[in-house]
C-alpha cells in the first residue's frame, strides 16, 4: 500500500506538483492521469526517492519513507520502477537480465526467474539477448526484471508507448494478469485517457501540478469534474 500526503514540489517559484495526495492499494492500478507537462513524471521521481519534494511525506505499507526531515534511498524504498525507456541490459541474456535485482541463492533465483518468465510468456527465450527479440518482447522481459525482486509497489511511466497498438493491447492485459497475480500496488502514469479507462481501478485526474478529481473510470468518465475534463476524456481512442 503506497500513501502519498500532499506532496509539493517546485520549479523556478512554479508548483509543478501542487499538494498531490494518493493512495495506492495492494492488487489495484491506479492512473495518474493528465496532458504533458502536468506533472506526473515528477510525482512518480518523488516517489521513487530520485527527486526531491518541498513538502509533504510518502509512506510504503504503513513506514514513512520520505518527509520534511528524513529520507530512506531509493534502493531501499521497496519500489520497483518501469519507465519509458526501459531499456535492458545489452550484454544480459534475458534469464541474466531478469535475475539482475535478485540477492538470493543461485537455486532461489533460477526459480524465481523461470516463475517470471512463465508468467510473461518468455520461457522459451530465457537465453536469448535484449537484440536477438521484438520490441514487445523486450518489455515483457522488462516486467519481469521489475517484478522480480517482489516489490509491494510498482510505478510505471507510460510504460507501454512505442508499441503498436493490437501489441500495446496484448501487454497491458499480460501486464495486468501479471500485477494482480503478484499483488503488487500500482500507480501508471499515462496522458491517455483510453490507457487509463482500460487499466485503472481509481482514476487521479491531473491538471496543472493538481489531483482535480479522483474515482472509478467510468465515475469520471461519466461525470467529469469540469468542461474541461470532459473535453480531455472526449477524444478517447
Ligand atoms: P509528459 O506527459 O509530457 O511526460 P509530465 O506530466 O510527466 O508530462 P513532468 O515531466 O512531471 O510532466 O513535468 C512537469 C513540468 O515540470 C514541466 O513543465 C517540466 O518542464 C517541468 N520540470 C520537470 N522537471 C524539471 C526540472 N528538473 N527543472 C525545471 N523544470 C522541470
Ligand atoms: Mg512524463
Amino acid at each position: 500500500r503506497l500513501e502519498i500526503r500532499n506532496i509539493q514540489r517546485s520549479f523556478g517559484g512554479r508548483a509543478v506538483v501542487d499538494d498531490v495526495s494518493l493512495t495506492v492499494q495492494p492488487g489495484q492500478v491506479t492512473c495518474l492521469l493528465g496532458p504533458s507537462g502536468c506533472g506526473k513524471s515528477t510525482t512518480l521521481r518523488i516517489i521513487a526517492g530520485i527527486e526531491k519534494q518541498d513538502a509533504g511525506s510518502i509512506w510504503a505499507d504503513g513506514q514513512m519513507i520520505c518527509d520534511g526531515t528524513s529520507r530512506v534511498p531509493p534502493e531501499g524504498r521497496g519500489i520497483g520502477l518501469m519507465f519509458q525507456d526501459f531499456a535492458l541490459f545489452p550484454h544480459l541474456s534475458v534469464a541474466g537480465n531478469v535475475a539482475y535485482g535478485l540477492t538470493g541463492s543461485a537455486r532461489k533465483n533460477r526459480a524465481r526467474v523461470a516463475e517470471l518468465l512463465d508468467r510473461v510468456g518468455m520461457s522459451a527465450h530465457i537465453d536469448r539477448y535484449p537484440h536477438e527479440l521484438s520490441g514487445g518482447e523486450q518489455q515483457r522481459v522488462a516486467l519481469a526484471r521489475a517484478l522480480a525482486p517482489r516489490p509491494r509497489i510498482m510505478l510505471m511511466d507510460e510504460p507501454f508507448s512505442g508499441l503498436d497498438d493490437r501489441l500495446r493491447d496484448d501487454i497491458r492485459d499480460e501486464t495486468l494478469d501479471v500485477l494482480k497475480a503478484e499483488g503488487t500496488a500500482v500507480l501508471l502514469v499515462t496522458h491517455e485517457p483510453g490507457e487509463a479507462m482500460r487499466m485503472a481501478d481509481e482514476i487521479a485526474l491531473m491538471r496543472d501540478g493538481k489531483i482535480v478529481q479522483k474515482g472509478a473510470p467510468y465515475n469520471i468518465y461519466n461525470t467529469p469534474v469540469d468542461k474541461e475534463a470532459a473535453a480531455f476524456f472526449s477524444d478517447i481512442n
